[in-house]
């Protein structure tokens, strides 16, 4: 009797999430009647996730799977999933048609079986995307690629060695599992790199702590033998921080030898990414003249009270002023328009240090925009989903879809100002045509906006 009233009780709560979740976005769509409704939403699935019933897992099971290509990126640790949903979800989903007549647009997954938002299986045996009864859209899966069938000589998966995510663009080489910013103190607050590693060791996954470059090569090759139609147009080569030394080397000669290796044997076959710290210029150039095309150094969170306290490793070991001024100098070596930082949208709302206001975040992350945007430089975001097993994630639910619209806003007004062009390494721009997933900003700009060279 008692299971069965805590059951009513959840459903009736869960329906009541779905009815204020709809509410809001319903809200937004007419507030912002020149953002594609298509990108709210997506903003929202990603900052409160996705939930499956049991027969949408069965379908999703046969298409490319979620392959926790860095961080964990779901609401809900690995332990406390009921469905086995870390091994049946896929990486992302398209949503397409349906009552608002969606233009394809790329979700990644993030695992969530509280959210109001649920994949399942109607009558017609199409998967769909329902909030409460409401239908949303269709859902369209990936089909596994062919170099997924194949193996490393040594048994590990292409899935582990070099996943690929925007829906086959990019591959995503995570050579170094861990971050040298460890515990409490260091790590940054939004992050779960550390934790993700120990609980899919625990789970029993074939995770490795650092990938050797041979393996990336022979993983590589795989995807050139068998990705004939050239889906895959881009690589990027990235991994926890590296604050002393791995292996005898420092983080800049560390990732180097990933990139110089792939150059040498692949020369320009992928534009190549790298993700690492803001690092001195000298080590920027050997990147460079290593083929390397495209530098992400994320400076996290613009306000400079909240890096310290969010990214108090970062901040401890390079410094705010010094992680700003190397981004701007590495336009220098890469150009304005290939060097790329991104942030964390919704980590500046983040209790119980964030602001208290959304206009307060947008305003502060407004000037960071201006800023670097004024230099050329476009920095994208990853809208931050809490993970439970990170700082953060542990005290508290995402920041408001309102905060997310509204960025969408600013960021897409700022880069209109600044003229710029639609940033390299990411496919095409524009609703319907994005395939970056972990964010709504390519979703934005006008599909007629030329992409910079590389
Ligand atoms: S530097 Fe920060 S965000 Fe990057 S892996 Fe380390 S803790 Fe995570």
């Amino acid at each position: 009797m008692l299971q069965q009233e805590a059951e009513d009780q959840s459903k009736a709560a869960a329906a009541l999430n779905a009815v204020a979740a709809l509410r809001e976005t319903h809200r937004l769509i007419e507030l912002y009647p020149d953002l594609p409704p298509e990108a709210i939403f997506k903003e929202d699935l990603l900052r409160t996730g996705i939930s499956f019933n049991e027969e949408a897992l069965a379908v999703s099971a046969r298409s490319k799977p979620k392959s926790y290509f860095i961080f964990s990126f779901d609401r809900t640790a690995l332990a406390d999933f009921e469905q086995a949903e870390d091994r049946r979800a896929p990486e992302e989903i398209a949503l397409a048609g349906g009552p608002y007549r969606f233009r394809r647009t790329i979700v990644s997954m993030r695992l969530n079986p509280q959210s109001p938002y649920r994949v399942a299986v109607e009558g017609d045996g199409r998967l769909q995307l329902l909030c409460g009864g409401e239908a949303i859209a269709g859902v369209e899966l990936q089909e596994v690629p062919p170099y997924y069938r194949r193996n490393l000589k040594n048994g590990k998966p292409i899935t582990e060695m070099a996943p690929t995510i925007e829906w086959g663009y990019l591959v995503y080489l995570t050579v170094y599992r861990k971050c040298q910013y460890f515990g409490f103190q260091e790590e940054c607050q939004f992050c779960d790199l550390n934790e993700n590693f120990r609980q899919q060791v625990a789970a029993g996954r074939p995770y490795n702590t650092v990938k050797e470059v041979g393996e990336i090569l022979e993983a590589l090759e795989i995807i050139d033998e068998e990705d004939r139609e050239r889906r895959t147009m881009a690589y990027t080569i990235t991994g926890g921080s590296i604050t002393s030394k791995l292996r005898g080397k420092s983080e800049a000669e560390f990732y180097w030898q990933y990139a110089e290796a792939i150059e040498k044997r692949f020369p320009g076959r992928w534009i190549s990414k790298m993700v690492v710290q803001a690092l001195p210029l000298d080590d920027l150039r050997r990147f460079r003249e290593a083929g390397v095309k495209i530098y992400h150094p994320n400076y996290e969170i613009w306000d400079p009270r909240l890096f310290s306290i969010i990214c108090a490793g970062k901040d401890r070991v390079i410094g705010r002023g010094e992680w700003i001024r190397r981004v701007v100098a590495a336009a220098d070596v890469f150009g304005a328009a290939r060097v790329i930082p991104n942030f964390v949208a919704g980590i500046e709302l983040a209790r119980p240090h964030g602001f208290d206001s959304v206009e307060e975040a947008l305003r502060s992350t407004g000037e960071g925009l201006e800023f670097f945007m004024s230099k050329g430089i476009t920095p994208r975001f990853t809208t931050w989903c809490p993970e439970p097993l990170s700082v953060l994630g542990r005290i508290q639910g995402p920041a408001p879809l309102e905060y997310h619209a509204g960025l969408l806003r600013l960021w897409r007004e700022t880069h209109r100002r600044h003229r710029l062009p639609a940033p390299p390494g990411y496919g095409d721009p524009g609703a319907g045509r994005a395939v970056f997933s972990v964010s709504a900003f390519m979703d934005v700009i006008d599909p007629a906006t030329p992409v910079a060279a590389v």
